[in-house]
């Protein structure tokens, strides 16, 4: 104890600290993610048929399973400047009220105006759409996260942005929506009836409130069908875990500044953007055999792709535009019910995490979002951030696992990442507060439903 380093409540990295290159896990992985297949030949995607939807250098980054690093360009790192290095926090006061012996940590991906870690990604994208000379690029955003960050890049660099914004929250979150308009972005309600396949999930599903599934598809459809666009998406791809992987890399970069060695890394997952950043380097070390971590994904009781998923191909979106990807999925068709206020719909996991989740490198657990609410409430009157509740996934399990260690009296070194701010959330925690929250856990029968629905890949 005596020789022990006093740690700061915050520990932040100078800006000649900050990593100068993303680090793509795959490259250590022995069994890689397995490829995009087309939907039609059921053969890997090449780059010629990738770059119609994408742009070449994203595609080349999305198809790249050997290169370990790759150079964050100047441009993006004058840009990480602006909100970045994100603090790494001792939750000193968490711990103190949990009276528990662990050490807690949290990197914070809250404090830039999009409120979220999205913007590690979007400005990438937006950068090498910006470089290939396109006019604009199209989008789907859910609560709202991706479609503001990715609006915030697009105006720093003079695109055009058009974002299909699922229903239920373009109506539940009009604040995200102005948010969005504010940087100029052009915000339509999904499913719309500007596309073909908008049109037809109108027609088959009346009245629905919509579904990521359903925006991507439109979001393509309209970027595929106008010169100069092309689509980005803002989580489940390995480009967007490669960008993402400046919150481990900052993270590894405070903990080794003091010598600490983290036992367990905890991150809610949605399509597994922020958790495979956040566990990237870390993982790197446990793929080759230098250390070893309790990784741990936190996901919704509502939909629950690690838990209750097949690991199987499916669709990535629900008009089937999209190339195959093999993941752990509740099939494409899978719409969580609408009174799931918690963010991290998404149907299916990132091709590389499902895969290290399947050869047991990191395990998952899922949580009721009642018990996400009440542990996002513990956590803002100690520690003062006011969490998303997407984050307040991973608090959960990092609040369960410190009261373990108050039991045991081990002093394990935990940490987490708090993906951001809920100040658009506040539907929902007042929900939760007027005791009106309800748990939602898809039975077997609902989930064997969309299973039957999964395509035919022998692979
Ligand atoms: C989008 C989002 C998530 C989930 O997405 P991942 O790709 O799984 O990281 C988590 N937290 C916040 C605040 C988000 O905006």
């Amino acid at each position: 104890m005596s020789n022990e380093k006093k740690i700061p409540y915050k520990i932040y990295l100078d800006e000649s600290e900050m990593p100068k290159a993303w680090y793509n896990l795959r490259a250590d992985m022995k069994n890689k993610p397995a490829p995009l297949l087309n939907p039609g030949t059921l053969e890997p995607m090449t780059f010629e048929e990738l770059t119609p939807v994408f742009c070449e250098d994203l595609v080349k980054q999305e198809l790249d399973d050997t290169t370990p690093y790759f150079e964050i360009p100047e441009e993006i790192r004058n840009f990480y400047k602006m909100y970045r290095p994100s603090p790494l926090v001792r939750a000193y006061c968490l711990e103190e009220k949990l009276g528990t012996p662990a050490k807690i940590y949290y990197k914070f991906e809250g404090n830039n105006t999009s409120g979220s870690h999205k913007l590690n990604s979007a400005i990438a994208q937006a950068y090498y759409a910006k470089k290939q000379g396109l006019k604009g690029v199209t989008t789907e955003t859910g609560a709202g996260q991706w479609g503001t960050a990715l609006s915030m890049a697009c105006s720093y660099l003079g695109l055009d942005c058009k974002v299909y914004m699922v229903k239920c929250s373009y109506e539940q979150k009009p604040f995200r929506r102005e948010v969005m308009r504010t940087y100029g972005a052009q915000v339509t309600p999904s499913p719309s009836m500007d596309t073909k396949i908008g049109q037809k999930i109108n027609a088959e599903h009346p009245g629905t409130t919509g579904s990521l599934g359903c925006a991507i598809s439109e979001a393509v459809e309209a970027a595929t069908s106008t010169p100069g666009y092309r689509y980005v998406l803002g989580s489940v791809l390995n480009q967007v875990l490669l960008h993402q992987s400046v919150i481990g890399l900052e993270t590894k970069a405070a903990l080794d500044k003091y010598d600490i060695k983290p036992d367990m890394i905890i991150g809610c997952a949605g399509g597994g953007s922020n958790l495979g950043g956040l566990i990237a380097p870390f993982m790197g070390e446990k793929l080759r055999g230098e250390a070893d971590y309790e990784i741990i994904a936190v996901e919704p009781a509502s939909c629950p792709s690690f838990t209750r998923g097949k690991f199987a191909y499916d669709f990535c979106d629900t008009g089937m535009v999209c190339p195959l990807a093999k993941m752990k999925t509740l099939g494409a068709d899978f719409i969580p019910a609408p009174n799931h206020a918690g963010g991290l719909r998404y149907h299916g996991m990132s091709s590389t995490l499902s895969q290290l989740y399947e050869d047991g490198y990191m395990k998952a657990v899922a949580v009721t979002q009642t018990d996400v609410f009440a542990a996002a409430e513990q956590f803002a009157r100690v520690e003062g951030i006011l969490p998303a509740p997407e984050s307040s996934h991973a608090i959960k399990v990092a609040i369960d696992e410190a009261l373990k260690c108050k039991e045991t009296g081990e002093e394990k070194t935990i940490v987490f990442g708090l993906t951001g701010t809920g100040y658009f959330d506040m539907y929902a925690y007042e929900k939760f507060h007027d005791g009106l929250m309800t748990d939602y856990i898809p039975t077997d029968e609902d989930l064997e439903k969309s299973f039957a629905k999964l395509p035919k890949v022998d692979k």
